[in-house]
């Protein structure tokens, strides 16, 4: 089989050097005779490469001492919960703004524990262009306790790339599918959550970025473990964290840093993105109907005009080694996920294959 290049949404791809570095350190891990997942949370070695995973994240954000890195359980949608249970007192509201599938799940989920706004940005044009409402024009709350939106919807390829001004009120953003992908200015924001295994790592680990003036507000009901305050506390070790997760997302940070740092990747994106897109908007074959200013990065959905031909697209492409292009079962149609991981050279042999067939079903 040629090499393969795995275009999956999550769990996705992670880079090549630091798998194999993983695997040599599987079993031995820093001459301890035993796998980083086999010892404690609270030993030294394991707590010092703990730290340093967490130094070189804030080195590669950029983060403010004034706000906390936790290394959280439960998922990007874990954080559905964690966070009207941390930020929304009762007799408050909050603003959720929807342009997608996560941002709509994040406001429902919201809804079990406390009094939530739902903004919807999303708007479609006459000829089937998907659009967004300009953040200038949202009706946003004053009064909020927060203003909670999703910079890059994954399933449905839609990315906000101007920070909302939301006029102090705290702005809370759900970064799994972009987090490190570009760079941006952590002040603007009172909590930025991510579950890993888009951008990070592996799956099971959670970073949670908060403004500390932000911590102790919970409400009664919150559990210990999606407690902020509790797990800043207790260096994100109020519980048995994600051990193995945590090193490996310690891997991928030291592999970005030894690439540049997220400035040296967000070049290398533009670059994947303006490849797929072009020969998309160069086709007659292949449509993305969003506008322009709002596409994705990371996740590029696609059409066949011919819908007729998804079920060959795939099988043809998988024989190319190009994996996991279905498109999520809501949207349809295919999606490449080109996160940091993706080599241009996978978005070079997806562009190639894509030409070809385009060429061989004429
Ligand atoms: C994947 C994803 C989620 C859900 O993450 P889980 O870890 O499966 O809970 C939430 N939000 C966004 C933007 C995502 O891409």
């Amino acid at each position: 089989m040629s090499e393969v290049f795995n275009f999956c949404a999550g769990p996705a791809m992670l880079p090549k050097p630091v798998m194999t570095k993983a695997q040599k350190e599987f079993i031995n891990w820093n001459n301890t005779g035993s796998s980083v997942m086999e010892l404690s949370h609270r030993s030294e070695i394991y707590m010092v490469m703990a730290a340093e995973a967490e130094a070189d994240l804030r080195d590669l954000m950029a983060i403010p001492d004034n706000y906390k890195v936790l290394f959280c359980h439960g998922g990007g949608r874990g954080q559905f919960s964690a966070v009207p249970l941390n930020l929304l007192p009762e007799g408050k509201s909050a603003d959720y703004i929807v342009n997608g599938s996560w941002s709509k799940a994040a406001a429902a989920e919201g809804k079990n524990f406390g009094n939530i706004n739902v903004i919807n940005i999303r708007e479609e044009h006459s000829d089937g262009e998907i659009s967004l409402t300009p953040f200038e024009q949202w009706p946003l709350n004053s009064n909020a306790a927060y203003v909670h939106y999703c910079p890059n919807e994954t399933v449905d390829g839609i990315e906000i790339n101007d920070i909302p001004d939301t006029h102090g009120v705290p702005l809370v953003a759900d970064m799994s599918s972009t987090i490190l992908s570009h760079e941006i200015d952590v002040t603007k924001f009172g909590v930025i959550y991510a579950g890993a295994q888009k951008n990070i790592g592996p799956s099971g680990l959670t970073i949670v970025i908060v403004r500390e003036d932000l911590l102790g507000n919970a409400q009664l009901a919150t559990p210990c473990i999606m407690n902020y305050q509790t797990s800043a506390n207790n260096d994100s070790m109020y519980n048995t964290p994600s051990t193995y997760a945590w090193y490996l997302a310690g891997l991928v940070f030291k592999w970005l840093k030894d690439l540049g740092g997220v400035k040296a990747i967000a070049k290398a994106n533009q670059a994947k993105a303006e490849l797929l897109y072009q020969v998309i908007d160069s086709s007659e074959f292949y449509l993305n109907n969003i506008e322009k200013q709002y596409r994705s990065k990371m996740n590029i959905p696609f059409w066949l005009k011919d819908e007729s031909l998804n079920e060959q697209f795939l099988e043809q492409a998988e024989q190319q080694g190009l994996m996991a292009l279905k498109g999520h079962r809501i949207v349809g149609g295919m999606r490449a996920s080109i996160y940091n991981a993706m080599p241009i050279e996978g978005v070079q042999a997806l562009v190639d294959f894509m030409q070809k067939f385009e060429k061989g079903t004429r």
